[in-house]
């Protein structure tokens, strides 16, 4: 019988790198290990690392020297450290931290059992072998860290785009993508698990399959949704990271017919200005926003829009911080989530001249910020009265006398949720809610039946 074996895991960063956490965790069950809150209770500490901007570096840092305490009263502990802040850091990382035992690459992730069982003190800590070339499948182990009912299928890895600012072509490699009947085996066994609501990630969800031979740009993502619609029966799935100007007809199309899409979209524009979008990198400008904006709201009504901006890219002027604000007025989108331009080492921007200030970032952040809540208070108003299927999460982060849950209009981590005050359900079920009062973020309500699946 082999011997139950502690780990404390921290998973950091994107839905993305929680899919590899997860499949280390399936390889390290294997190996008899399970997973404990309290590190000091763990023989293993693991960490996946983000690493794609400088806060994300510093909180991965932080947290290794915090575990490394654990280590300190425990030496036999062993310190584990994974991901993309090791792709791009590599052997830095090993003169930096002594406290760490271990540093993994993401091509090598799924070794770890055998990496950290062969492992003794003195010997090399660092597994990392070039690029990644990694794409995860369906046969890698999975043990989830997310509540049984909702989870994430990562349709492809890396990214073709060139954005300037942006490092993780360059830490997790050009695009690959899985094969359709690899995603729909785990699809199904995600189904089997009792996820309810599946939500596909990518780095670029719109160029799925466009590394694939013979492929037409842009109809993959749609074959592959009629596939999951028609083998499966999960009742929900959600889009994440879509490319704005790939985002096809046929796609929204295929929306409009089929409801277990949900009626969500998450489009990451980054910017409205053309001349920033042109020194970004992006391949669209503020016309073709507006367009994609009309097309949708006609195709699909009542679809929840998501996106995200970043302000004080070099050269972004006034005049361009006052188009966005501008268009956030007028296009009244349902969740932004906004950021403060970094410069990156090794990005191209962190060349660019004319950089912005950090005051006047910071200046330009809170405008953003401010009239967004203004917006999100004012689109969440839409609800109220509304009866809307929920999906029950669980006794609310506030307190316990409220449950909560989210609506197909509200993401998982990223937007508000729905408090309940009324009615009792279980985490994962899926049932219907009277809308009585809407918040800046959040919305409140009383459950008032159970939903159908569909
Ligand atoms: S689309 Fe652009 S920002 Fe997104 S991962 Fe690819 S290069 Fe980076």
């Amino acid at each position: 019988m082999t011997m139950q074996k502690k780990l404390h895991l921290t998973s950091l960063g994107c839905a993305k790198n929680l899919v590899d956490s997860e499949m280390m965790l399936g390889v390290l069950e294997l190996e008899g290990y399970t997973t404990v809150e309290d590190p000091a209770e763990a023989e293993l500490l693991l960490i996946n690392t983000c690493g794609f901007i400088r806060p994300a570096v510093e909180e991965a840092v932080d947290k290794i020297l915090e575990l490394a305490e654990y280590k300190e009263k425990d030496p036999n502990k062993k310190l584990v450290v994974t991901g993309c802040m090791v792709q791009r850091y590599g052997k830095e990382l090993q003169e930096e931290l002594p406290e760490v035992d271990i540093f993994i690459g993401i091509d090598e992730e799924k070794e770890i059992s055998s990496l950290i069982k062969n492992w003794v003190p003195g010997n090399p800590s660092l597994f990392l072998d070039g690029p990644s070339t990694f794409l995860t499948d369906s046969q890698l182990p999975r043990r989830l860290a997310t509540p049984f009912f909702r989870s994430s299928l990562k349709i492809t890895e890396g990214c073709d785009n060139r954005c300037t600012y942006c490092m993780i072509p360059t830490i997790r490699g050009g695009l690959r993508s899985r094969s359709v009947q690899d995603l729909l085996i785990e699809a199904k066994a995600l189904e089997q698990a009792g996820v309810k609501e599946l939500s596909l990630i990518a780095q670029d969800l719109t160029a799925y399959g466009d590394d694939f031979d013979g492929s037409e740009a842009g109809d993959n993502l749609v074959w592959l949704l009629n596939q999951l619609l028609v083998q499966t029966d999960i009742p929900w799935f959600r889009l994440l990271y879509l490319y704005p100007s790939s985002v096809s007809e046929g796609l929204l199309e295929l929306m409009a017919e089929q409801p277990r899409i949900l009626p969500y979209l998450d489009i990451p524009f980054q910017h409205v200005s053309d001349p920033v979008l042109q020194r970004m990198g992006r391949r669209y400008g503020q016309q073709d926003l507006e367009q994609l904006i009309a097309q949708i709201r006609r195709v699909l009504p009542n679809c929840a829009l998501r996106t995200t901006m970043m302000v004080g890219f070099p050269g972004e002027t006034e005049e361009d911080l006052e188009k966005l604000l501008d268009c956030l007025q007028r296009w009244q989108l349902d969740h932004v989530g906004v950021f403060s331009y970094e410069a990156e080492q090794g990005s191209l921007a962190a060349d660019f001249s004319d950089k912005v200030d950090k005051e006047i970032q910071e200046k330009r952040f809170a405008q953003v910020m401010e009239l967004q809540a203004k917006i999100s208070a004012n689109t969440l108003t839409q609800y109220v009265g509304k009866k809307e299927v929920v999906l029950v999460e669980g006794v609310s982060k506030e307190t316990d006398l409220l449950l909560e849950g989210r609506t197909r209009y509200q993401a998982p981590d990223i937007d508000g949720c729905v408090l309940i005050n009324d009615g009792t359900a279980d985490p994962g079920d899926l049932v219907t809610v009277e809308i009585t009062e809407a918040h800046i973020y959040d919305l409140v309500g009383g459950i008032i039946s159970r939903a159908q699946n569909k």
